[in-house]
């Protein structure tokens, strides 16, 4: 098993894109095998919803469950592994400055805000419909949506497997490194959700930052 913790840190002028998203914004790139994506939290407590997608064949894409499984594990952290519903591994975490990532919540959506928080809240903007939006650039669609990853979002689950949406401990500038193993569309929302507290009731931007992969 490789070590990530001795990895020397990355070199932030050495990337090859960056880019700061704004609150309440999707995002998508294509990341080649052996990039790295690097999400930056950049005001603090902001949760960042992401799903990836094979370029070859995007029927193949990220699996909440399979990485659960694979894992043993109920986080996303340090070393996670995320693996696609063929089992592939599609990318894996290579750097963690947070240390707790969820993929059990989901995203919010217009439908689950209505149920969760009150028929007001159903016109809010919410990750579901940035989902959609990006995905759109890639030809997919609704029914593409599957269980997601959500970055800095602190989800603790109870030995009964009960779990609550808690107060964000990520702190302004924590970052997460994802390394592709292959091709993949990386979608993200920069979640708008405003009646929990998973962005501190406040969205904020966050930062993007691509480093291309090592020479060999
Ligand atoms: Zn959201």
């Amino acid at each position: 098993m490789t070590s990530f913790g001795t990895a020397p840190p990355r070199d932030i002028s050495g990337a090859s894109y960056a880019m700061d998203v704004p609150a309440e914004w999707p995002w998508s790139r294509i990341l080649r095998r052996g990039q790295t994506l690097r999400i930056i939290d950049s005001e603090g407590q902001q949760a960042v919803d992401a799903l990836l997608y094979c370029v070859d064949d995007p029927a193949e894409r990220y699996s909440a469950q399979d990485t659960l499984r694979v894992q043993g594990s109920a986080y996303i952290d340090l070393g996670t592994r995320l693996v696609s519903n063929r089992g592939r591994v599609m990318a894996t975490i290579t750097a963690d400055s947070c240390g707790r990532h969820d993929t059990s919540a989901g995203c919010c959506s217009c439908e689950s805000n209505a149920v969760r928080f009150g028929e007001a809240t159903k016109y809010q903007h919410a990750c579901r419909e940035n989902f959609i939006l990006e995905l759109s650039k890639y030809g997919l669609g609704k029914r593409d949506i599957v269980a997601n990853l959500k970055f800095f979002m602190n989800v603790p689950i109870d030995p009964e497997g009960r779990f609550t949406v808690a107060d964000g401990i990520s702190a302004p500038g924590n970052h997460v490194d994802i390394t592709a193993e292959v091709d993949v569309i990386f979608v993200i929302s920069n979640c708008p959700q405003i009646n929990n507290p998973c962005n501190d009731f406040n969205p904020t931007p966050i930062r993007v930052v691509v480093w291309d992969a090592p020479a060999v």
